[in-house]
């Protein structure tokens, strides 16, 4: 394998007047096409793997057809699953100019519309929706064909290139430099879903730090592809494949369901690295043959997240002697994650909560005085203190899309120690530095909770359960398990006693999932004559907690 260093000098000749530098990412990519074209870029079990090749030659059909109707630069909205429609057509959004906003196909359709209304409040034109699955499964999901584009279909009517090719000027519309690259669209406290706008020089730098990673900087390793990719998560495994020439083996979205499935997908995938949640592994560690044997090619599981219990990290440097566990941390405000740190004996002979990993180059943490979220900033504390953490670097995202009151209480412009300029995020998270410089994360500030790695708005649950007819009052509770949340309760007060049957806890449950993603639906529900209240009048969760 050549190095990359090489082979961008190379591959600009190749290039001619385009200018490469444009979208690190693209470039990437590219580059891979040049100089590997038949190595598969995405796999799946029994399905034929896509190459390089194939990856350009169809995101190129998928992007002409973007610049031809659109040009402007409104982002555009990719509804679909795993699939290689869905990266393709990832990546015909930014070789055509517009930010991708990924969205799970599974997503009920009333809450895809709050984001069309979101982005076209802040475009000022309804986004493209690019529905990247096949009519059957959008329809079964409820999405409607009216107004969307469906990949499958402008490939099947199009003369795909026999050979990859730049289109003719396409880096000019690349995505670049300061310009959205994706939006991440994650649980408001209003009920409303909240797009996170992460620059394509967020993503750059993002990567550049990725490639430093084991395994990963060894080029071409095969990633596991499981996080949706309407979960930054999953931009683990996307820039960590596809900027260093390596594959993306995606697991089915019933292999969470259908273990048997899940492990035939393991044993054929030959990954080399892991990208999860922790919960994730501990439901695959619970069957006894999740093991060494099973993925033998695995170097590095990458969590992020979420906790990473002592109890996770043993059992997986026991089942896995070779393989390094690490972990990572940070909020989809500063691109995917922004520390690491590798779980050693040490760590988990200290009997402690195991730390969360030290800054990234280009990524300076401060830990600062709880205040209130609307309040300003408290004061920096030294080494062994708790309070907010404060991310301030490079890969800082640039707002929260068309809301700038919430922008400004969360973003600010600041320096690095250096005396860069950079952006600063506050996290919300609790959290401490060690002498070292270590992060240790503690735990939440607000009501903003995380359930399999999913982020979750308690007020945004509470408010679809408020909004069902004959619901009079709504909380909603984490339900924690081994120091971590496994669930979420819901109580309810009735307009009025002797609850019809659409009612019923059942029922309530049923319709919740019409408005809101089923990872975000209340394990159980319960119906209350009245909701238990504080002193000062507000609702006594504390009580709810143990009810
Ligand atoms: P998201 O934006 O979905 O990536 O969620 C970000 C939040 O997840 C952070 O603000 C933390 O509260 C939590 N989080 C991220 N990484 C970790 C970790 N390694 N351990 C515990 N919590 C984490």
């Amino acid at each position: 394998m050549q190095t990359l260093a090489g082979t961008e000098a190379k591959t600009a000749a190749v290039a001619g007047k385009e200018d490469l530098t444009r979208n690190d990412l693209l470039a990437r990519v590219w580059i891979s096409v040049t100089y590997h074209p038949e190595a598969p870029a995405f796999r799946m079990l029994d399905e034929k793997p896509m190459s390089y090749a194939e990856l350009w030659r169809r995101s190129g059909v998928l992007a002409q057809h973007l610049m031809d109707i659109r040009q402007d630069t409104v982002p555009v909205i990719v509804l679909g699953g795993k699939s290689p429609e869905m990266l393709c057509s990832i990546l015909a959004c930014l070789r055509s100019g517009h930010a991708y906003v990924p969205v799970n196909i599974s997503m009920p359709s009333s809450r895809v519309q709050m984001m069309v209304e979101e982005l076209k409040g802040a475009c000022g034109s309804a986004p493209t929706i690019l529905v990247a699955a096949g009519h059957a499964e959008a329809a079964a999901a409820g999405h409607s064909e009216e107004g969307a584009l469906w990949a499958c279909d402008i490939l099947a009517a199009s003369d795909i290139p026999a050979e990859p090719a730049l289109i003719p000027g396409e880096t000019e519309r690349w995505v670049s430099g300061e310009a959205t690259q994706y939006i991440i669209f994650t649980s408001g406290s209003t009920g409303r879903p909240k797009g996170i706008e992460v620059t394509e020089n967020d993503v750059r730098h993002f990567m550049q730090w990725l490639e430093t990673f084991p395994a990963i900087r060894e080029r071409c390793q095969t990633f596991m592809d499981q996080a949706p990719y309407s979960f930054d998560l999953s931009e683990f495994e996307l820039v960590g494949a596809l900027s260093t020439g390596g594959c993306l083996y995606a697991l089915s979205s019933d292999a969470t369901t259908d273990f048997r499935k899940l492990f035939q997908e393991f044993a054929d995938s030959h990954m080399d690295v892991w990208v999860s949640t922790p919960p994730f592994a501990d439901m695959c560690l619970a069957d006894p043959s999740f093991k060494e044997t099973l993925l033998p090619d695995l170097k590095l599981f990458l969590f992020c997240g979420d906790t990473l219990t002592p109890r996770t990290a043993k059992a997986l440097r026991r089942r896995f002697p070779h393989a390094i566990v690490a972990n990572t941390y940070g909020p989809t405000e500063s691109t995917v994650a922004v520390t690491y740190c590798e779980i050693d004996d040490e760590m988990l002979a200290s009997g402690e909560a195991l730390p969360v990993g030290y800054a990234r180059p280009g990524t300076e943490l401060q830990i600062r005085r709880i205040t209130e979220p609307d309040d300003p900033l408290g004061e920096k504390l030294p080494a062994g203190q708790s309070g907010e953490v404060v991310i301030i670097g490079d890969t800082v995202a640039k707002d929260y899309l068309g809301l700038p009151e919430k922008t400004a209480a969360a973003f600010f412009d600041t320096t690095l120690s250096d005396g860069r300029p950079a952006r600063a995020f506050r996290t919300g998270d609790i959290g401490h530095l060690d002498e070292d410089g270590m992060l240790h994360y503690e735990g939440r500030m607000g009501s903003l909770i995380k359930l399999n790695g999913f982020r979750i708005e308690l007020g945004d649950v509470e408010n679809h359960l408020a909004a069902l007819k004959g619901v009079k009052m709504a909380a909603v509770v984490p339900v924690s398990r081994h120091g971590r949340i496994s669930s979420l309760k819901a109580f309810v007060v009735l307009d009025h006693k002797g609850a019809p049957e659409a009612e019923t806890p059942h029922a309530i449950r049923n319709r919740l999932a019409e408005t809101l993603p089923s990872y975000m639906i209340p394990k159980s529900v319960k119906v209350l004559d009245e909701m238990p209240l504080t002193t000062n009048a507000k609702i006594d969760r504390r009580q709810l907690a143990q009810a």
